[in-house]
């Protein structure tokens, strides 16, 4: 059995080591530190982590690396990129850490995306107002997840507010879309380029963060898949990406309008496990370790996957008892509000 590196310590890691374990592979997780994105970021370059080679040390007990967030370091990438590979690669973690660049990045392949500008003073803030109007977004371009850096602005003199509520960080303004639902599309590519998708869920948010993920999803979303498929399949050939990639959409009266990426499993895949033939963590394995990509066929009529945040997780008695509730929890010490502490997924047979 190969060693499969993981760079990054969260639960996408935990159910990708569970999906490796199952096809024989050996599991290294490289986890500096764990706690707010921010934190993880900048723990892979603090305390000398590159400098005292434990980062290339790690690597050398690793057939082939992989991340689990998107926000480690390039850096940290470039430390090892020489001594093993790493799936999906530089490429598409690069546009993806960067709000402005994925958009620009899709606008390129022929993707829609909301109108926006990137922000960068109080003044370019009320110049991109007053190109794009309100209700807008404000988003800071990196380390933004579940919502967090990000304010809504509903009217022109909301401009210094929203500026000191990002802190002054590089920003993104986007026009606010008028979506009937929200949907990802989840796409495997094998190292020949070999692709799989599983069914388009329906996601459903609640305060900015993914509530619950749906399949098979209602037909304004099913017109749609297709289209964002397609687009989809350009991102991960354009980037030669190994391994699943995710693409978050607004279903709109123009079509799919794509929201941002993640180079990576992902949330709203999460029914995957009990609810595909082969789960997004399994098919990511086998994409990165360059075995043939198994079937994406749903193993049920339907699939719907909740998550359980801060002190939902409380319930856990109450989902262990529910016949056909699958419950996952993620090991986190404390629960905080917004905290994504497990999932439970419910099949309809
Ligand atoms: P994630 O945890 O998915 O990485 P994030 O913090 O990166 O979240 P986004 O996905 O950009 O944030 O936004 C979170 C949610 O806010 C979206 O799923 C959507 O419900 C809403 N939203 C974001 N941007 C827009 C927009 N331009 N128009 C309308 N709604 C939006
Ligand atoms: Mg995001
Ligand atoms: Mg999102």
């Amino acid at each position: 059995g190969a060693t499969i590196g993981i760079l990054g310590g969260g639960q996408l890691g935990r159910m990708l080591g569970v999906a490796a374990a199952q096809l024989g592979y050996r599991i290294h997780v490289f986890a500096p530190e764990s706690g707010p994105a921010n934190d993880i970021a900048s723990a892979f370059t603090r305390a000398g982590y590159l400098e005292q080679d434990e980062l290339i040390a790690f690597a050398r007990t690793c057939d082939v690396v992989t991340y689990e967030f998107e926000n480690v370091p390039l850096a940290a990438l470039a430390a090892i990129a020489d001594r093993v590979p790493i799936r999906p690669g530089v490429k598409a973690l690069e546009i993806a850490q960067v709000r402005t660049s994925e958009k620009n990045f899709v606008r390129e392949l022929g993707g829609r995306t909301a109108p926006f500008a990137a922000v960068n003073s109080l003044a370019e803030l009320e110049a991109a107002i007053a190109e794009i109007g309100t209700p807008s977004i404000l988003k800071t371009v990196s380390m933004g997840y579940d919502g967090k850096g990000q304010v809504r602005l509903n009217a022109a003199d909301q401009a210094a507010e929203a500026w000191e509520a990002v802190k002054g960080a590089p920003s993104i303004l986007e026009g606010f879309v008028e979506f009937s639902h929200e949907f990802s599309i989840l796409i495997a590519r094998g190292p020949d380029g070999e692709v799989a998708t599983w069914a388009a869920p329906w996601n459903l948010h609640k305060e900015g963060i993914l509530d619950l993920s749906r399949v098979p999803a209602p037909r304004e979303i099913a017109e749609q898949a297709e289209e964002a498929f397609e687009l989809a399949k350009k991102v991960a050939d354009a980037t030669e990406y190994v391994g699943v990639l995710t693409l978050e959409f607004f279903a709109t009266a123009d079509g799919p309008v794509f929201n941002e990426m993640a180079p990576r499993v992902h949330n709203s895949g999460h029914w995957t496990i009990e609810g595909a033939e082969t789960s997004q963590f399994e098919n990511h394995v086998r994409a990165i370790c360059g075995l043939p990509l198994g079937s994406t066929e749903l193993t049920a009529k339907k699939a719907e996957m909740e998550n359980l945040i801060g002190a939902d997780v409380d319930r856990w008695p109450e989902f262990l008892a529910e016949p056909g509730a699958h419950l996952h929890l993620y090991g986190k010490r404390e629960s905080r509000p917004g905290r994504k502490m497990g999932h439970v997924t419910r099949l309809r047979r």
